[in-house]
């Protein structure tokens, strides 16, 4: 077979029947795009998340199952209401209503990432109907065949080597004939249970399986042309780059950029594959790819914020002089599944954020009773949650004189705490007052990266 792509279309891309069709066209422009992997319609899992939670009264419940029921219905109505499309779409809805009912009694956590699979489930049903009717040979595929997981439901960790074999098995075969539509976000342990890779993991899951097919492309499109120098809605003059390395996309989604799902390019880098990152509203505009090696390697490349850090700081004379103390912290931190972002430290005190981003399915907060207090047992923890961190990502930033000068010299005015640098070449990044982050981008921007 000539060279193979994955296209990978967000939940804004398939919102509704005209951006669906706006999603086909890019589909179909090119032989090559022979696996589709989709989001939820937009709107649509938060929906099902506050379904799952069980906290719904009877009356917010219904107007939810009936906005998800609208969103359905209007691309139904546009596709011609055929059966058995209607009846399965209805029967799925009804599958919703259920498991939305037995949530609120009992919920747990397998039974709320079976509802919020259902989203997924639904828009690439949706999807590869219209793909027949305009004449295309797409079939629906159910990814929980082949997108193995472990059980930690809500934020599951994919089996590499099981989902490469059953990829090749299940999926790869029906390339020849056929445009493959599947879905994102989704998967199953070995038991069969489905699970969900946390929320937005919908790039992650077609990144994955583009590693599995070996292909020899990743298409995302999302609802911008691109990544961009940062976010253009705090700084008119961002712009898009044209191409970017892999690790500097990497610390930039990890860092709060919001057009790639941070795990995204791990399977990528691992097998080398291109990824363009593009807009299914305006697919002429172009986009950015991210490849292992680029053209330019600016110093500074983009601006990335996020918002809402927690910064755990703790304190205790025992760490003087002591061995051991952080891995006590880290032992915590890793049994309760919490993954520690930046890391700073002084004589007896160690400030640590945690990392917020691609949190479970559910939406809870990483951080909770139980574990403040295993902390606490042994060491004084404050809690501090009114904080933004800032990233500069760039190249051998490191390695060259006065960066640092450069930077605190632009964001003078604010008060920087936790500065990390070093420890990657990409990336210089520190915490601010949520109140002044949008300012200290803007700063950094005009100064550094402006034209
Ligand atoms: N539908 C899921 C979410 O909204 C996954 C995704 O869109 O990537 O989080
Ligand atoms: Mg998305």
């Amino acid at each position: 077979m000539s060279k193979v792509t994955v296209a990978k279309f967000g939940g804004t891309s398939v919102a509704d029947a005209e951006a669906m069709r706006r999603c086909a066209a890019i589909v179909t422009q090119t032989a090559n795009t022979r696996v589709v992997v989709l989001s939820a319609s937009s709107g649509v899992t938060n929906l099902l998340v506050d379904l799952a939670r069980g906290t719904l009264s009877a009356a917010e419940q219904e107007i939810h199952l009936k906005k998800l029921k609208s969103i359905q219905d209007n691309i139904l109505t546009e596709l011609g209401n055929p059966s058995p499309l209607r009846e399965t779409i209805d029967s799925i809805l009804k599958e919703i209503a259920d498991m939305a009912r037995q949530a609120n009694q009992n919920s747990d956590a397998a039974l709320e990432d079976r509802l919020v699979a259902q989203g997924e489930l639904m828009s690439t049903r949706l999807f590869t109907e219209m793909m027949n009717q305009l004449g295309h040979k797409a079939v629906w595929f159910d990814v929980r065949k082949i997108m193995r997981t472990d059980s930690r439901f809500g934020r599951a960790t994919p089996a590499i080597e099981a989902i490469h074999n059953l990829a090749q098995q299940d999926m790869a075969p029906l390339l020849k004939d056929h445009i493959v539509i599947t879905q994102g976000f989704i998967g199953a342990n070995a038991d069969g249970q489905t699970t969900t890779l946390g929320r937005g993991g919908s790039d992650f899951s077609a990144a994955l399986l583009a590693e599995a097919l070996g292909v020899d492309e990743l298409e995302i499109w999302t609802d911008v042309p691109g990544i961009y120098t940062t976010d253009p809605r705090l700084v008119k003059e961002a712009h898009p780059i044209p191409e970017i390395t892999f690790s500097e996309a990497a610390e930039m989604a990890t860092f709060g950029a919001k057009v790639l799902h941070p795990a995204t390019l791990q399977p990528a880098v691992r097998k080398g594959i291109p990824v363009f990152v593009g807009s299914s509203k305006d697919p002429a505009a172009g986009g950015t790819w991210v490849r292992e090696s680029t053209e330019s390697s600016p110093l500074f490349r983009a601006v990335a914020l996020r918002r809402n850090q927690i910064l755990l700081t703790l304190h205790s004379p025992n760490m003087l002089h002591a061995c051991g103390f952080l891995a006590q912290v880290f032992t915590i931190l890793a049994k309760h599944g919490i993954s520690v972002d930046l890391i700073t430290t002084s004589e007896v005190s160690v400030a640590i954020t945690l990392d917020q981003t691609g949190s479970q399915s559910s939406g809870r907060s990483v951080l909770n009773e139980t574990v403040l207090a295993e902390l606490n047992a042994f060491c004084k923890v404050k809690v501090e949650n009114d904080l933004a961190l800032v990233a500069l990502i760039g190249n051998r930033m490191s390695e060259v004189n006065g960066v640092g000068t450069q930077v605190f010299d632009a964001v003078s005015e604010h008060n920087v705490r936790m500065i990390c640098y070093g420890a990657s070449t990409h990336n210089l990044c520190f915490l601010v007052p949520e109140s002044d982050a949008s300012l200290v981008v803007q700063k950094l921007h005009q100064r550094l990266l402006g034209h």
